[in-house]
């Protein structure tokens, strides 16, 4: 393998296990530059990449190097430089001869790079190559009928489900449908991304300029709008963002990774405006939809598999395309790497490795952040003995995953959430236990909170 070729394939690593945005936005114009002495050294575009990948996304680089090369990788370093198609782009003492621009499936990467400025679609998301499956003909039904009956058919549409579902894909489908034919201005963004321009446009004092901007689209699409109810000052600026736009007719198109019910700190004046419009379940695929979608991407792909292989990727990877087409990429490197078409027998290791990596990664500490985080409480409240009763739920999940998940003895689950004995412990795995049988909100969040453990 030379350094494009091992670099190409930690990147397919790191996509598997990140959310495609920060792959996106912290991985792209990456590439190894050099190797020495066990360290690694990767070429960043600028020195905010460089602070971030070193502070963020360190030791998930070198388990991706170890994974893909071997473990003589002792560390990554990074130097700010860009490199170029014939690597001669980076100024150091030595030139490689290899092209240091990584390519992870070639011609999608590229494209995500091309995110239209005015109006922040990605233009490799689209209707033609979104597929139908009975889980989701009513979601795309749905996003078809606000295409045709722009702000009067569906108004909010509201589009929610688990990771990796095809909910940024459908909802930037109906962005770049209407940009492209319609001639509409369209503008999508995440709420991460719209609460940064709001903090930013305060300090600059360019906060009516961004009103300005956001009231004067006809298609608003507002991605993971999950994370909105974090800040007041936003959920106020999107609320009177919202009023404006529905007043006009204009359409608003939202996706969340699970229904407003289900969001605790969202007001109530936002929650009933997204719940007077269309709400639905995105929905998870069943095998025959999942071999479909997975042979769809092959081809796309130009990459050819014996039937069983892909039988056994469709019947192993259950709820999540993202991972479908994770699988894809691997398997494709590992052909170009030996130039044979897998076996069943090599894809089944190769596919371990992926279902493996993640679930070593998750502690009792990252248990009680991320359950703090998706009740927005404080993780001090879930650790100490309040009795506060918005605390009590929230502890009680945490216990029932922390015995669950990583199969904690009872008095230390008891010890450290909220210094209570093994007996608060047992009774609230049990009473969880109990609940889920009957409540899918609760099942919905439990699936939600252990996507969210194992991942970065
Ligand atoms: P979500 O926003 O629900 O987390 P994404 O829209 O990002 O999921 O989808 C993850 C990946 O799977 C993307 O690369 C997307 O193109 C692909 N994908 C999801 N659903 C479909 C589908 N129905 N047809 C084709 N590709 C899909
Ligand atoms: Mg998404």
């Amino acid at each position: 393998m030379d350094y494009r070729e091992l670099w190409k394939a930690a990147l397919g690593e790191i996509e598997l296990a990140i959310p495609r945005p920060s792959f996106i936005t912290w991985f792209k114009e990456t590439a190894v530059f050099e190797i020495s002495d066990g360290i690694v050294t990767i070429s960043v575009p600028n020195g905010f990449a460089k602070e971030w990948l070193q502070s963020k996304y360190n030791k998930f680089i070198i388990r991706a190097l170890r994974n893909v090369a071997d473990d003589s990788v002792r560390d990554v370093a990074f130097v700010v430089g860009r490199a170029s198609v014939d690597g001669t782009g980076v100024k150091t003492k030595e030139r490689q001869k290899v092209r240091l621009i990584p390519t992870v499936s070639d011609e999608m990467q590229l494209k995500d790079l091309h995110i239209d400025p005015e109006t922040g679609l990605n233009p490799r998301y689209t209707f033609e190559n979104f597929i139908v499956g009975s889980f989701n003909e009513l979601a795309h039904g749905a996003a078809r009928a606000v295409v045709q009956n722009l702000g009067s058919a569906y108004n909010p549409l509201f589009i929610f489900g688990g990771v990796g579902l095809g909910k940024t894909h459908l909802i930037q489908a109906i962005g770049n449908e209407i940009a492209g034919s319609h001639g509409a201005k369209v503008r999508y963004v995440t709420s991460e991304k719209y609460m940064g321009e709001i903090v930013e446009a305060l300090s600059n004092q360019t906060i009516n300029q961004l009103k300005e901007r956001y009231r004067k689209v006809d298609l608003l699409i507002m991605d993971d709008i999950q994370f909105i109810a974090r800040t007041e000052k936003m959920q106020e600026e999107f609320f009177h963002t919202f009023n404006v736009l529905y007043q006009q007719n204009k359409q608003i198109v939202i996706s969340s990774d699970r229904p407003p019910s289900a969001i605790p700190t969202l007001e109530n004046r936002l929650r009933s405006r997204f719940e007077g419009g269309c709400l639905i379940d995105v929905g998870e695929p069943d095998l025959e939809t999942r071999l479909t979608i997975l042979k769809a991407k092959a081809g796309e792909k130009g990459i050819a598999l014996p039937e069983d292989v892909f039988l056994h990727i469709a019947s192993v990877i259950k709820n999540n395309i993202r991972e479908l087409e994770g699988a894809l990429t691997r398997l494709a490197l590992s052909a170009r790497t030996s130039s044979a078409t897998p076996t069943l027998e090599e894809t089944k290791k190769i596919l371990e490795q992926v279902a493996q990596a993640p679930k070593k990664f998750t502690s009792p500490k990252k248990v009680i952040k991320v359950v703090a985080d998706f009740y927005e409480i404080m993780e001090k409240d879930l650790v100490n003995p309040s009795r506060r009763k918005e605390i009590v739920k929230p502890r009680q999940i945490a216990m029932y995953i922390l015995r669950e998940e990583l199969k904690c003895s009872y008095p230390f689950i008891g010890e450290k959430l909220g210094k209570k004995d093994h007996t608060t412990a047992i009774h609230a795995c049990k009473k969880i236990d109990g609940e889920l049988k009957t409540d899918l909100d609760l099942q919905n969040s439990i699936k939600l909170i252990k996507e969210k453990i194992y991942s970065v």
